[in-house]
């Protein structure tokens, strides 16, 4: 009997850090007491449906703004607790008419040093996924949502997620990519504000203000298990597709 329930909490933590390692960072087990509330069914038509029609989807409106004038508003930025430990603010870079962007997390210790998104292992990692599907680095926008390191690469919380998003959210209402690559479970959620999961959403093209958003895996997860290569490779291609109709 207790060899049994040790078996059990054993099998039970490794299913558990698998399924943290695949980005579930919650389960949700619900001992409700409380009564269901009933059923209510709709017997004629809703009011709204002749009268209020429902809003067209938020589209992003052109930007006259230019990556300077963001950058240089940034500066030595001290509006949330990330600057204390970081070394350089990273902004984003590459082709500031590219058709595709990618957009990560936060720097780690590499980009904090050379001031550059994507520069370490994950970062050449990221590099070669580009160069399978035809193009090359320089072509493509590479950013992150927030621009400085988090102490020892944990995930940003939601206050530093508030204070830099939207400098992105402006980078990208200057580009306009046909086609956002959103790279990890982090970076999925801050950016579409989504709590959907990225083993749940990866590979279907979701939409940011009319532009095609592609959540996948990101490079330093495919780092530590490289089996997922193969589902990314499946996302990307799904990418280069949409990129070759238009
Ligand atoms: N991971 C990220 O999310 N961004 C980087 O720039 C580097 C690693």
């Amino acid at each position: 009997m207790a060899t049994d329930l040790s078996k059990l909490i054993t099998e039970t933590k490794k299913q558990l850090e698998h399924l943290r390692e695949l980005g579930v960072d919650g389960i949700q087990i619900r001992v409700s007491t409380e009564k269901p509330e009933p059923v209510v069914t709709q017997t004629s038509a809703p009011s709204s449906l002749f009268g209020e029609l429902t809003p067209a989807p938020a589209k992003l409106e052109p930007s006259t703004e230019t990556f300077e004038q963001i950058h240089q508003e940034i500066g030595d930025c001290t509006r949330c607790p990330l600057h204390q430990e970081r070394t350089h603010v990273v902004h984003t870079e590459g082709n500031r008419k590219a058709r595709l962007m990618f957009v990560g997390e936060a720097p780690g210790a590499d980009e904090d040093a050379q001031a550059r998104p994507f520069v370490g292992r994950a970062g050449q990692l990221l590099t070669k996924i580009i160069e399978a599907i035809g193009m090359k680095r320089e072509e493509v926008l590479i950013g992150n949502v927030n621009r400085c390191r988090p102490p020892g690469n944990r995930p940003p919380m939601p206050d530093e997620v508030a204070a830099c998003k939207p400098y992105l959210l402006r980078e990208i209402a200057i580009v306009q990519p046909e086609v956002i690559v959103v790279l990890g479970n982090t970076a999925t959620k801050n950016l579409l504000d989504t709590r959907e999961g990225i083993t749940r959403i990866r590979g279907t093209f979701q939409d940011y203000k009319g532009i095609k958003v592609m959540p996948t895996f990101h490079p330093a997860y495919l780092l530590r298990d490289p089996s997922k290569k193969r589902e990314t490779w499946e996302d990307l291609k799904k990418v280069r597709d949409c990129l070759d109709k238009t």
